[in-house]
């Protein structure tokens, strides 16, 4: 399909106070750049941006996507000038030409975000790091020329966003597991940062650019090449990097009138089913909560806690927690997981009736409600196929 990226069509940035304000944060960012010094408060500049757009659901009614854009007055981003935003458009339009799967787009611009907020440094300013990327020629970036007739020097090639898209993206691809594993880690195996754990807090931000630039691609998968994009089924990861921990109906809902302190939503399947992490993150808990002390059997409506139970912390201060499971956790605190690796086994244990999964989704340590949040990225619960 066509690309069409254009970037004489980029509208000029409206102005509104809003705007101006974070315009103008950036633009102290840019000034002391180097963009580190500016790294501690630029992502919560997005995270109110990004939050209402997940308040409204625009993600999750936009379908999973088209390959093929415009930048035009219809793509707008608060706090992105014109040439950040092409940027990121040239960002994701080499991703497709490559045939990269969404998820790829959304990790290549987080790290780009984080290395140049998206504007192409043709000049290095830390150390010989050139461009987008802020990739080295003393580290072998830029050597291999883009065609016969490239007589570029390496830094002159990484200045071109369009070649350092490319050369981020190959590397990319020869990481194992690249799509299931924390943005973090993938992001340091391609850059070989001093600071990976930054990667991930523009992991949401990323997510929405390319969501507005492609119209949902972070929900959608490409599975094989060449194939168009797709609403990820269950077991797939989306652009967003999410998937669903268990397919089956939703059964009790989030703080329903009758329970409001019901935190979390039950999915209906039988008991030994597994239970998958909805996206990769870090284990924080795994354990057994019971009032009678015990997980491995049965409990009921009259025995207190989560049963045998898993916490994972994601990016961005988002967690989740898989309750009631039949046996004790397959995964232990402190351990590292990718999205969709099995967590445990669905069960009764604790405060449960029957087998079923109760799931938790949390912004800050607040519960929200599962249904949306899940929609919103793509990997909608319930028995949808
Ligand atoms: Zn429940």
């Amino acid at each position: 399909m066509a690309i069409d990226v254009r970037p004489e069509t980029a509208a000029p940035p409206e102005q509104n106070p809003n705007r101006l304000k974070k315009l103008v944060i950036i633009g102290i960012c840019v000034i002391a750049a180097g963009s580190l010094l500016c790294l501690g408060f630029t992502p919560m500049v997005f995270s109110g941006i990004v939050q209402s757009m997940r308040d409204s659901a625009e993600n999750a009614q936009e379908g999973c996507g088209s390959l093929g854009f415009t930048v035009d007055d219809d793509v707008k981003i608060d706090g992105l000038a014109a040439d950040q935003l092409q940027n990121a458009a040239t960002i994701v339009g080499v991703g497709q030409k490559m045939q990269v799967p969404p998820r790829g787009w959304v990790i290549a611009l987080a790290t780009a975000l984080q290395e140049s907020l998206l504007h192409n440094y043709t000049v290095a300013t830390d150390h010989d790091s050139v461009g987008l990327f802020q990739q080295r020629p003393s580290s072998g970036w830029g050597n291999a020329p883009a065609t016969a007739t490239d007589t570029r020097t390496p830094a002159q090639r990484l200045a071109d966003p369009s070649y350092a898209s490319a050369k981020f993206y190959e590397k990319l691809l020869r990481q194992p597991g690249w799509n299931q594993r924390r943005l973090a880690e993938v992001a340091q195996a391609v850059q070989i940062s001093a600071f990976p754990e930054r990667y991930a807090r523009w992991e949401s931000f990323a997510t929405l650019l390319v969501n507005r630039l492609t119209k949902g691609a972070a929900n959608g998968v490409v599975a094989t090449q060449g194939d168009p994009i797709r609403c990820a089924t269950p077991g797939q990861i989306t652009g967003a990097g999410w998937t669903v921990p268990a397919l089956g109906q939703v059964g009790s809902g989030f703080r329903p009138p009758d329970r409001p302190s019901h935190q979390g939503v039950d999915i209906i399947v039988p008991r030994f089913t597994v239970i998958h992490a909805a996206s990769a993150g870090i284990v924080i808990t795994s354990k057994c909560n019971a009032s009678t002390g015990n997980c491995d059997v049965d409990g009921g409506i009259s025995v207190k806690g989560c049963g045998w139970y898993v916490e994972i912390a994601h990016t961005s201060g988002l967690t989740t927690r898989y309750c009631h499971m039949v046996e004790r956790p397959l995964v232990q605190v402190g351990q590292t997981v990718v999205a969709g690796q099995p967590l445990g086994r669905v069960g009764s244990s604790g405060n449960s009736s029957g087998p079923h999964l109760h799931f938790e989704t949390r912004v800050n340590g607040d519960a929200v409600n599962p249904i949306p949040f899940m929609a919103a990225r793509g990997a909608p619960l319930g028995t949808r196929q």
